[in-house]
């Protein structure tokens, strides 16, 4: 028997299967307009991958906003405690977990099994979120996927607004004036770094901290946090896909 988990994020919808010891697929889509049809192709596209039938499937639990408009699912359960679970599956040491989504970041604390004690959430806006970074790119005329490489070897260019839409005229300013795009986009992972590192001082850091959410798979903000927090800092091939295996976890374990 399998379990799923279906996180239908802001940017991207994910899902992972779970056959009681292993996560046996992966997959990711855009979202796009429809959450409940990115939804419904993701599980299609994950029962495809892991070769299975649906009705080998015990639980499919939703996660992520869009979670809401998944008529399929056996249970809705927050990010929270999806990312929390994900996290201890994935490296059952870890107390503290960083998710930077396409719309909120969050810190999250947890204890030896992985229940969540604490987290903090950045909502309001979109400053210092992985929609932050697409916008910028745009602006730089290159893919978020490219910020790091064009990054990690620029003196930093100051980048003052955090305010996408400031940012986005400040960016094109900058580029205006002469300042090189590595630059700019050394200057934007550092003020994305900046940002995390307030909200993480919030709450604190336990030991070394797993990076979650698809902003995690640049490797330039992954070794700034790592220097700033002056712990270590982690992310891995599962990390944009860890609420999704979170709930595909919890679905089993019930
Ligand atoms: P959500 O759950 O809100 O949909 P995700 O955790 O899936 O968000 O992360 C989406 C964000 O990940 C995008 O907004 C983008 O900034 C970032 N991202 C995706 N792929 C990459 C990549 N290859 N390199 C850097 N950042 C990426």
């Amino acid at each position: 028997m399998y379990s799923i988990g279906i996180d239908v994020g802001s940017v991207a919808a994910k899902a992972a299967v779970f056959d009681g010891q292993k996560i046996i697929a992966k997959e990711i889509m855009p979202t796009g307009w429809s959450p409940r049809e990115s939804g419904t192709l993701i599980l299609a596209q994950a029962l495809r991958a892991a070769q299975i039938e649906k009705d080998q499937v015990k639980k499919i639990v939703g996660t992520g906003y869009g979670r809401v408009a998944l008529s399929f699912i056996d249970k809705k359960v927050t990010e929270i405690t999806c990312h929390g679970r994900g996290a201890h599956f994935v490296a059952p040491d870890i107390r503290t977990v960083i998710d930077i989504g396409g719309q909120d970041s969050k810190v999250i604390k947890l204890d030896a099994k992985g229940n969540v004690v604490d987290f903090i959430m950045n909502d309001k806006c979109a400053a210092g979120t992985g929609r932050f970074l697409q916008v910028m790119a745009h602006a730089l005329e290159m893919d978020v996927s490219d910020l790091s490489n064009a990054g990690k070897d620029a003196v930093p260019q100051n980048v003052n607004s955090m305010c996408t839409v400031f940012a986005e005229s400040e960016v094109i300013s900058l580029r205006a004036n002469g300042a090189s795009k590595e630059s700019i986009a050394a200057g934007l992972l550092e003020a994305v770094c900046k940002k995390t590192y307030s909200l993480v001082s919030k709450v604190g850091v336990v030991d070394k901290v797993f990076f979650s959410g698809g902003v995690s798979r640049n490797p330039l903000l992954v070794e700034l946090l790592g220097e700033k927090l002056g712990v270590r800092v982690f992310s891995s091939d599962e990390s944009q896909f860890l609420g999704a295996i979170g709930a595909a976890v919890l679905g089993y374990d019930e």
